[in-house]
């Protein structure tokens, strides 16, 4: 029944169980382990021959309904909390792939996926190779016998490119590669890579799913075969697991997704169309925008284009950070989805790991700035932004 509500009412209702006190609001279980009735009770939970909770890092009720919860949102069959979004990308990951196996993935993705795919994954002997998703044609061309994933972002990390997810899919599918798709930026609200044809979805719960900046937690999406492996192999021994009380945190900030979401569209629509006709501004990405290379898949996967917003002033590097230093309203700060709006410079910042050379490959240039729209009055936004030119 929860898979036929509105997104809306699964926001606030999917994955809860009524608590036998009464309460409205889910009880925390801060507790790390669960305690067994009998030696015998406690081998047959462990033996998997009896349902139950055993040990907190094996799972918790807590962090059970919001596994619950975004499982629903996504459409998925299951979901594995995760310590952060660092955390749910390597498990997707290693959920996957072993030595000798062959990655392709997108050549712009957050900076810190970017290390663990060409600095962690070679070491542990998987080949890695990073094409422009844009490419349908150089995807197909990066896929060998060995490839068993297919990554990527969309809209991305940092400038807001956007590839075709059911094309992506179908390519991988042909081959029998299985597709993995970091869906942050959009939330299940806005996109749900797993209904075109994506086999995991993940998260960095960090940004809008929790949404008050308090918390870092990751969520990875899929089949019940694939999250039990995500869980019972990968998460279990590697450790990355989230504690409880982020779970209840995440719980109470994705009751007001919905509308949180509506203002940082409406917000980051204004003023990227601002930015975009203002004199000074060189480049503006923002998938609303009719000029923006993706702006024919939104509305066929994207049903808005998220509070995101990448652009470049007509100016060198020394004059665009003057620019981000004469804010007032805008805080400078990484991460994104918070309730205050914030601006960073990817170059020296979230994409530092990657080299200039391999920026410069990837379109993050020096004078490119992120700006996360938060909830604030968009007049007030607009007015900071409008001192600060
Ligand atoms: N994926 C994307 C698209 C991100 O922007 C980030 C962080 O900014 C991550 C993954 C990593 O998430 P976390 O910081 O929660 O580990």
């Amino acid at each position: 029944m929860q898979d036929r509500w509105k997104q809306a009412t699964q926001l606030v209702h999917a994955g809860h169980e009524k608590d036998p006190s009464g309460a409205l609001v889910s009880p925390l279980y801060q507790s790390a382990t669960f305690t067994f009735t009998s030696a015998e009770q406690g081998g047959r939970r462990f033996a998997g021959d009896e349902p139950g909770y055993i040990y907190t890092r094996l799972g918790n009720p807590t962090t059970s309904e919001l596994e619950r919860k975004v499982a629903v949102l996504e459409g998925a069959q299951a979901a594995a909390a995760t310590a952060s979004g660092m955390a749910a990308v390597s498990t997707a990951l290693l959920s996957y792939l072993s030595q000798g196996d062959h990655l392709v993935a997108s050549n712009a993705v957050y900076g810190c996926t970017y290390s663990f795919m060409t600095e962690h994954l070679p070491r542990y002997g998987v080949k890695v190779s990073l094409v422009d998703c844009k490419d349908i044609a150089a995807v197909s061309a990066a896929i060998t016998p060995q490839t068993k994933v297919l990554f990527f972002e969309t809209p991305v990390n940092p400038h807001l490119d956007v590839f075709d997810i059911a094309a992506l899919t179908a390519l991988a599918r042909e081959h029998g590669v299985a597709t993995v798709v970091d869906n942050t930026f959009m939330t299940p609200l806005l996109q749900q890579p797993l209904k075109l044809g994506a086999d995991m979805v993940i998260h960095s719960a960090t940004k809008y799913l929790n949404g008050h900046g308090d918390v870092i937690a990751g969520m990875v999406c899929g089949s019940q075969e694939m999250i039990d492996k995500a869980k019972y192999e990968v998460l279990k021994d590697f450790g990355g697991v989230l504690s409880p009380r982020d779970a209840w945190l995440i719980l109470r900030g994705m009751k007001t997704l919905d509308v949180r979401l509506s203002r940082h569209c409406s917000s980051a629509g204004q003023i990227a169309e601002y930015l975009d006709n203002h004199p000074l501004v060189d480049k503006v990405y923002y998938p609303g925008l009719k000029t923006h290379k993706g702006h024919a898949l939104l509305g066929k996967q994207m049903k808005q284009a998220g509070g995101v917003i990448a652009f470049e002033l007509k100016q060198d590097l020394a004059g665009s950070i003057a620019f981000v230093n004469r804010l007032k309203l805008w805080t400078i700060a990484v991460s994104l989805g918070d309730a205050e709006s914030l601006i960073q410079h990817p170059a020296s910042m979230t994409h530092s790991p990657y080299s200039p050379e391999e920026r410069q490959a990837a379109g993050i240039t020096d004078n490119l700035l992120r700006l996360s729209v938060g909830l604030e009055d968009c007049e007030d936004l607009i007015a900071d932004l409008a001192q600060a030119f």
